[in-house]
């Protein structure tokens, strides 16, 4: 039988992401672009996957779109909210998880997700900066580094500064004043995650913290938030080895089970 060949796409905040898969199971190819919804990310994205899968985009069976700019995406077979996409792509992963905790460029989400994987309740933060990748942007960005060096500084942390704000804008200010009194780097960085992780960790309690607990989203790849929500919540957590292309992923799978083959 002729493979059958599903592309999921999600259409970030800030990055676009695409995973091809065949028959549901492996990933041919993915590609992350680093612009969002509203730009050239979501087709530069496809182009990339379909290049290094060696193939062209009528092979593809299926597409599903998701994300914040999902609607704004020609050609999708289905067009499926992000929260569902994260959902299924997380119970692929870690069919155990209860909690999913999902941090993007933009907003903070908490899914309760059933024993097969269906999404039975979720909180969001899509109202504030504070919280979400945003916040690591910017303060990365006041620090002279890339947010993917943040970690590193935050592992040689041996103790955390107390960030009082919780709005970005006062914090950002918080951060250049204390970088003015010589604070120490690692601490300084430490305290920027903590921030993040009390922020995140007051969304899972409203929530209810039901685990195992995995996490998902580009902030995923940051051990520093990781470690500091651990320890806020007193509770380990899985992180996806494919933690920005979750939404993606979750897409594809999407199509494949509404092609029928997964029945
Ligand atoms: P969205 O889907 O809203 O566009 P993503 O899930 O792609 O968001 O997450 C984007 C965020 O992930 C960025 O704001 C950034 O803070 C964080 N991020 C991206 N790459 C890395 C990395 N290599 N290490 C740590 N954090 C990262």
């Amino acid at each position: 039988m002729a493979d059958i060949l599903t592309m999921g796409v999600d259409l970030g905040s800030t990055t676009s992401k695409c995973v091809i898969l065949r028959n549901g199971a492996d990933t041919l190819s993915s590609a992350i672009a680093q612009a969002g919804a509203g730009t050239g990310g979501p087709a530069r994205a496809v182009a990339e996957a379909l290049d290094k899968a060696g193939l062209t985009r009528p092979e593809i069976t299926a597409v599903t779109a998701t994300g914040y700019g999902r609607n704004t995406f020609a050609g999708a077979d289905f067009v499926v909210s992000e929260l569902s996409c994260h959902a299924a792509g997380a119970h692929a992963v870690f069919p155990e998880a209860r909690t999913v905790i999902d941090i993007g460029g933009q907003d903070a989400k908490v899914l309760r997700t059933g024993p097969s994987g269906t999404l039975e309740n979720f909180i969001m933060n899509d109202k504030c900066a504070a919280g979400t990748g945003r916040f690591l942007d910017v303060m990365a960005r006041v620090l002279e580094l890339d947010v993917s060096e943040l970690a590193q500084y935050d592992a040689r942390a041996e103790s955390a500064v107390t960030i009082s704000s919780t709005c970005t804008v006062f914090a950002k200010s918080e951060v250049i004043s204390q970088l003015a009194g010589g604070v120490d780097l690692c601490a300084l960085i430490a305290g920027i995650h903590a921030s993040v992780a009390v922020r995140t960790a007051s969304l899972v309690k409203r929530l209810g913290l039901v685990p195992p607990l995995a996490m998902t989203g580009g902030v995923a790849q940051n051990a520093g938030v990781v470690r500091a929500l651990e320890k806020e919540l007193g509770q380990p957590i899985s992180v996806s080895p494919i933690a920005q292309l979750n939404g993606a992923y979750g897409a594809a799978l999407y199509a494949w089970k509404k092609l029928g083959k997964d029945d």
